[in-house]
């Protein structure tokens, strides 16, 4: 038994790969891709470290080109799902009594091969199954995952060592338990590096995870399940449950083992698990830990004494990275009369250059949408938007799925700021705009704070310092991340810890301690080292 007092230090981020014309880290991402390309694997559900085939399958498709297929994957039914929380269950108890320090160092090595073995065959699997470009994949598939691995080991560290002072003659502790049942983790299709950290947080804190992943980003979260296994992670404490929803829901929800859900994907459904959840309340054996990040309707925040080339670029990366599918993509700006021409100029120069299509192909900044139903949403946005009195499509609004769902960078330009585009989710490439006159900023900044239900992320961008604290100081609750003089969009972990209000979740600040300490149950034991012998106080003496 080694009882030394070991601390992690401080990681620093996963350097980004340029992907640049001639980098040998290029070619290797083009060969992963055409290799990937000219496969076809079947993916099947993991429980308990063993391999099921339920013979249920669906296809995972290129949402680019969707006649191609790249896999089939197996749906859990019924007994699968009840025989994923009895593995995790199982696997509970020796998980949670491991030292924390050697879950780290699993966890740790899983970020090594991320970093490193596996670094193509992640980023080419989010790229061809989630239609992401390769500076998008590498950010989040490469790069994000890698640091959540390394700095929550740093954060847990944090956590640990925090304990209660001890007065004289007494010794106090903190004990951070796992939470006692399991841990339900149901991911996004937008990002691979959330659906890992949604199971590796509460599982770097002892904890076992039920993970139902996203329908369309089944073949990069296999990878990743195949990756943590590799990493050490041993069998039942992950459980990949690929379901749908409402049957996976029904089953853990009514488990009284149910310990926790770790959620990240739209409000709706969020709201949906907190009504089930509660009115489920006598059934639990404790009080069920609920976290989830969910929908936004993240603006930018013009001032007259902005720059426009600044604002433009700001407002191109941060609404059409990613064809919007950021939960922190910009979706609506507020631009003063002023600014506006020159802001149009601008985004005109830069989307005329845009290319849109597959993303093996690198000159594409452009990409396509997830799915035949999120394709059918936003475009419909875009249908009502050109028939209304109240708007004007100035860019884009172009929609083409005959070979991948591909729907231009749309700017839409509304005379009315509670229209349906500037308030609503949409979440694709679509950027509603409203041009206000100077003199109403202040006006126009309680349209901002008032106008929707969420408050993810948002934007101030001008030189005028009195006027950005002032909007910085009116806006402190409509965002949980804020930025001045920037897009909205690409918090780093360690440096901005990501997660809002509002409707947009609780707010647990993924990629920080604050998330962490979510999945521990602390024991405080006080220990007396000379306990009292007589029962008496003092004062009972007249
Ligand atoms: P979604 O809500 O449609 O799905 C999320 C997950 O929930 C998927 O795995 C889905 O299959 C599952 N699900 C849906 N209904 C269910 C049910 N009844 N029972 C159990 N599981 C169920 O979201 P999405 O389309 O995958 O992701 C996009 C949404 O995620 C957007 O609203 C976006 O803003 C949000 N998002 C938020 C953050 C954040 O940090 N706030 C990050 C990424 C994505």
């Amino acid at each position: 038994m080694n009882n030394g007092i070991f601390k992690f230090s401080k990681p620093a981020n996963e350097p980004i790969n340029s992907y640049a014309k001639g980098t040998p880290e290029r070619d290797s991402l083009k060969a992963e891709l055409a290799r990937m390309s000219n496969e076809k694997i079947d993916i099947p559900i993991i429980i308990g470290g063993k391999e099921i085939r339920t013979g249920e399958t669906l296809n995972v498709v290129m949402p680019h080109k969707h006649s191609h297929v790249l896999a089939t994957y197996h749906q859990a039914g019924e007994a699968e799902i009840q025989g994923a929380i009895d593995a995790a269950l199982a696997a509970r108890e020796a998980w949670a009594a491991m030292n924390w320090l050697d879950r780290a160092a699993i966890v740790l090595r899983a970020a090594e091969l991320i970093s490193k073995k596996y670094r193509n065959l992640i980023n080419a699997s989010t790229m061809l199954g989630q239609s992401k470009s390769a500076m998008q994949a590498e950010i989040d598939a490469a790069c994000e995952i890698v640091d959540f691995l390394r700095f929550n080991v740093y954060f847990a560290g944090k956590i640990y060592e925090d304990q209660p002072f001890s007065e004289e003659g007494v010794i106090n502790r903190s004990e951070y338990r796992a939470l006692e049942g399991f841990v339900f983790t149901v991911s996004p299709f937008n990002f691979t590096a959330i659906a890992g950290n949604l199971n590796i947080a509460p599982v770097l804190m002892g904890n076992v995870t039920v993970w139902k992943p996203s329908s369309t980003s089944i073949l990069s979260n296999y990878y990743l399940m195949k990756i943590f296994k590799e990493a050490g992670i041993p069998d039942g404490v992950i459980n990949f449950v690929p379901s749908k929803g409402s049957t996976i829901g029904k089953i853990v929800f009514a488990d009284p083992n149910f310990a926790g859900v770790h959620f990240t994907g739209s409000t709706a459904t969020f709201n949906n698990f907190w009504k089930i959840i509660g009115s489920n309340m006598g059934m639990y054996k404790s009080y069920p830990r609920i976290v989830g990040e969910t929908g936004g309707k993240d603006f930018v925040m013009v001032h007259n004494t902005a720059c426009a080339k600044q604002v433009a670029v700001a407002l191109v990366r941060g609404s059409f990275e990613y064809q919007g599918q950021k939960c922190s993509a910009a979706s609506r700006a507020y631009v003063p009369q002023s600014l506006w021409g020159d802001v149009k100029k601008h985004m005109a120069q830069m989307l005329s250059e845009i290319k849109m299509g597959d993303v093996c192909d690198f000159s594409n900044f452009v990409n396509a949408v997830i799915d035949k139903a999120s394709f059918d949403n936003i475009k419909g946005y875009i249908d009502n938007a050109k028939a209304s009195s109240e708007c004007e499509v100035v860019f884009g609004g172009g929609c083409d799925d005959s070979v991948g769902y591909f729907i231009e960078p749309t700017v839409i330009v509304t005379t009315n700021p509670l229209y349906e585009s500037i308030v609503e989710e949409i979440f694709g490439p679509v950027l509603s705009l409203y041009v206000y006159e100077d003199a109403k900023f202040e006006e126009t900044l309680d349209i901002c704070d008032k106008s929707t239900k969420y408050a993810l992320t948002g934007s101030i961008i001008g030189n005028d310092r009195y006027a950005v604290n002032f909007a910085t100081e009116k806006l402190s609750n409509a965002a949980g991340n804020f930025y001045i003089n920037d897009k909205p969009t690409g918090a780093v972990v360690g440096q901005q810890p990501f997660g809002g209000g509002r409707a947009s979740g609780t707010n647990d600040k993924a990629g920080s301690y604050l998330n962490l300490i979510r999945w521990v149950n602390v024991r405080t034991i006080k220990e007396t080292l000379n306990p009292a012998t007589c029962y008496k106080y003092p004062f009972l003496e007249e």
